[in-house]
C-alpha cells in the first residue's frame, strides 16, 4: 500500500515568533486582510503582535473582526467582499477554529467568483489567496490543516472542505496566545485535539508516521490531565497542549475525522454545544463501540494516558466536558441520520450503521 504524508504549512512555533519573524508576511504581498473574531485577537495579544509585523515591513491591512463561532456561509461571503474591496494580497487568520477555518474560506471565495455552497466540491479554478494562520486556542490545530469547517443551515449541519491548495502557508504558534482563555474553552478544545488523535490513530486512514505524530500528541494531552482537571493551568501547560494540538492537526491532515466529529456536528447545531465538549461528551462511547477492532490500540492509548481502563477515559471526559443535554428519541434518531451522510464516516475502523450511532448517541447522553 502507498502512504502519503503532506504538509504544506511552515510552522513557527515558540515565543514572540510572529514578531520575530514578521519578515515571513513579506513574501505573500503588501495588502493584508485580517480575519478574526470579535475578541479572540485583541484580548489575546496576537493582533497588537501582527500590527507590529505588518507596520514594521510596510504592509496596509484591513481587519474583518466579524467571524461567527462556527461561520455560516454567508459569514465568509460577506468576509470574501471585504477581500476583494481592500484588493487584498494575502488573509491572516487569527483566533480558534472558527476565523483559522473562515479565512480558509474566505481566501477561496476572493479569487473564485463562485457561491459557498459550492465550496463543498472542493476545486476551485484559481488558486486561493495565500492563508497565514495564527491560533489562539489549543484545539483545532487547523493552523496545519487544509480543512475549513462550516456551517450549512441548508443542510442542517457543519460540512467540511479542503484540499492542498487551503493549507495555510505559514503558521504562527505561540503558547502566549492562549492564556487569555477561561478554563471552559480551554478544556473543550484541549479534548478536541485529543478527539483528532484519537479519531486519527483509531481510523482506517491512519498511516505509520501519521501515528507517530498522534501518539506522541496523545502522551502529551496525558501529561496536562491534571493541570487541566485542577483548573490550575500554567505557561508550561498551554505550551503543551498547543504543541500536541499542532500535532493532531498534522494527524488528521492525513487521515481525516471520524464518527465523533459527524455526531458531535448535530450537538453544535441543534443544541448550541461547543465543537469540542461534543466530542469529548460522545468519545467514551466511541471507544467501547470500536474495542473489539482496534483493542491494541485502544489499550495503547489508555497506556498513554496513564488509565486502566475506558470508564476512567470517561470519568476524565466528565470532569473535562460533561453537560446535561435533554434529547428526545426522534432528535437522536436525526442525528444519526445527519452523521451517516457524513463523508467521514467511512472512515471509522468499523463499519458503522445508524443503528450503531443511535446506540452511541444514547448512551452518550443519558
Ligand atoms: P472558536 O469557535 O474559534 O472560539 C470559541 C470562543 O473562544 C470564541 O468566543 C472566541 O472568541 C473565544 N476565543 C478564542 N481564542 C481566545 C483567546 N485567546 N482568549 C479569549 N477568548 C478566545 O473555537 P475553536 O474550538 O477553536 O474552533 C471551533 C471551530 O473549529 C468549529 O467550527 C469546528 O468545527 C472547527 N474545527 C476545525 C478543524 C480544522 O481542521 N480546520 C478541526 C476541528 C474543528 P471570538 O468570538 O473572538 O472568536
Ligand atoms: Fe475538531
Amino acid at each position: 500500500m502507498i502512504s502519503k504524508f503532506y504538509i504544506a504549512t511552515k510552522v513557527f512555533y515558540g515565543s514572540n515568533c510572529v514578531v520575530e519573524k514578521g519578515k515571513e508576511f513579506l513574501k505573500y504581498g503588501k495588502k493584508a486582510l485580517i480575519v478574526t473574531g470579535s475578541n479572540s485577537a485583541k484580548k489575546s495579544g496576537a493582533l497588537d503582535d501582527v500590527i507590529q509585523a505588518l507596520t514594521q515591513n510596510d504592509i496596509q491591512y484591513s481587519i474583518f473582526d466579524e467571524v461567527e463561532n462556527n461561520p455560516s456561509m454567508q459569514n465568509v461571503e460577506s468576509g470574501s467582499q471585504r477581500a476583494r474591496d481592500f484588493g487584498t494580497d494575502f488573509v491572516i487568520g487569527i483566533g480558534g477554529g472558527s476565523p483559522l477555518d473562515a479565512s480558509k474560506a474566505i481566501a477561496v471565495l476572493a479569487t473564485n467568483e463562485i457561491e459557498a455552497t459550492e465550496l463543498f466540491k472542493n476545486r476551485f479554478e484559481n488558486k486561493p489567496l495565500p492563508i497565514i494562520a495564527i491560533p489562539t486556542t489549543a484545539g483545532t490545530g487547523s493552523e496545519v490543516t487544509p480543512y475549513a469547517i462550516l456551517t450549512r443551515k441548508d443542510m442542517e449541519t457543519k460540512m467540511g472542505f479542503g484540499n492542498e491548495d487551503t493549507f495555510p502557508k505559514v503558521a504562527f504558534v505561540d503558547a502566549k496566545y492562549t492564556e487569555s482563555l477561561s478554563w471552559e474553552i480551554t478544556a473543550n478544545t484541549a479534548v478536541d485535539a485529543l478527539s483528532h488523535s484519537i479519531e486519527g490513530y483509531l481510523c482506517k486512514r491512519s498511516t505509520s508516521m501519521s501515528d507517530i505524530l498522534a501518539i506522541e500528541s496523545i502522551r502529551i494531552f496525558g501529561e496536562c490531565i491534571n493541570a487541566l482537571a485542577n483548573k490550575n493551568i500554567d505557561f508550561e501547560t498551554r505550551e503543551k497542549l498547543i504543541y500536541m494540538s499542532t500535532l493532531a492537526g498534522m494527524v488528521i491532515s492525513h487521515t481525516g475525522t471520524t464518527i465523533v466529529h459527524g455526531m458531535g456536528y448535530s450537538l453544535t447545531y441543534f443544541k448550541n454545544i461547543p465543537h469540542g465538549k461534543a466530542n469529548g461528551i460522545l468519545m467514551e462511547e466511541y471507544l467501547r463501540y470500536n474495542y473489539d477492532v482496534r483493542k491494541e490500540k485502544i489499550d495503547n492509548i489508555l497506556k498513554l494516558l496513564n488509565m486502566s481502563n475506558i470508564n476512567e477515559f470517561g470519568d476524565v471526559m466528565d470532569i473535562l466536558t460533561k453537560e446535561n443535554i435533554d434529547v428526545t428519541e426522534g432528535e437522536i434518531q436525526k442525528y444519526a441520520q445527519l452523521a451517516m451522510q457524513q463523508s467521514s464516516t467511512k472512515n471509522n475502523y468499523k463499519t458503522v450503521s445508524e443503528e450503531d450511532m443511535i446506540n452511541i448517541i444514547k448512551k452518550s447522553l443519558h
